[in-house]
């Protein structure tokens, strides 16, 4: 079965940089379960997975764009500590979600100075060009109750 819209698609995946050094890898685990067509990868992945049968391998390298984005120094925000309350105590490398103009957007906190707080809107992996090496383990047809999740059920999903 290729690899469509709507369908369940389990895949194994390594993630380099431009030095080639790894970043994420699924190798040693549990497959990574996804539904396509729903960005729940990165854009440029998911497209160059669409129409790829299962147990094919795919090499890609996605540019920011079709990635984590360009860097934004829009999205570096210094804020009182004080405004951050209910989190506990404030350090650095803690993540936050917080509501933007552009909806939900996870935040780093990069630095602690006295009272305030540097936040950084843009993922970590923001302006990298993303190499992905994909093997593609199985492809199957979602279903009903998956969809309306929005998520996979069983195998590298929610067991719920
Ligand atoms: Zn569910």
């Amino acid at each position: 079965m290729e690899i469509a819209a709507d369908r369940v698609v389990l895949i194994h995946y390594t993630l380099k940089d431009d030095n080639g050094a790894i970043i994420d890898s699924s190798a040693g685990g549990e497959p990574l379960a996804y539904i396509q067509g729903h960005g729940n990868l990165v854009a440029g992945l998911e497209k160059a997975l669409e129409g790829k049968q299962d147990g094919s391998t795919v090499a890609v390298s996605v540019p920011p764009a079709d990635g984590y984005g360009k860097h934004d120094a829009a999205l570096i925000q210094r804020v009182p500590k004080r405004s951050m309350q209910g989190s506990g105590e404030i350090k650095k490398g803690m993540q936050f979600q917080a509501r933007t103009d552009d909806g939900m957007r996870l935040f780093t906190v990069t630095a602690v100075v006295g009272d305030m707080v540097t936040l950084d809107g843009n993922h970590p992996l923001a302006d990298k060009t993303l190499h992905f090496d994909v093997e593609v383990v199985s492809v199957r047809d979602a279903t009903t109750e998956e969809l309306e999740h929005g998520h996979v059920h069983g195998v590298g999903g929610h067991h719920h």
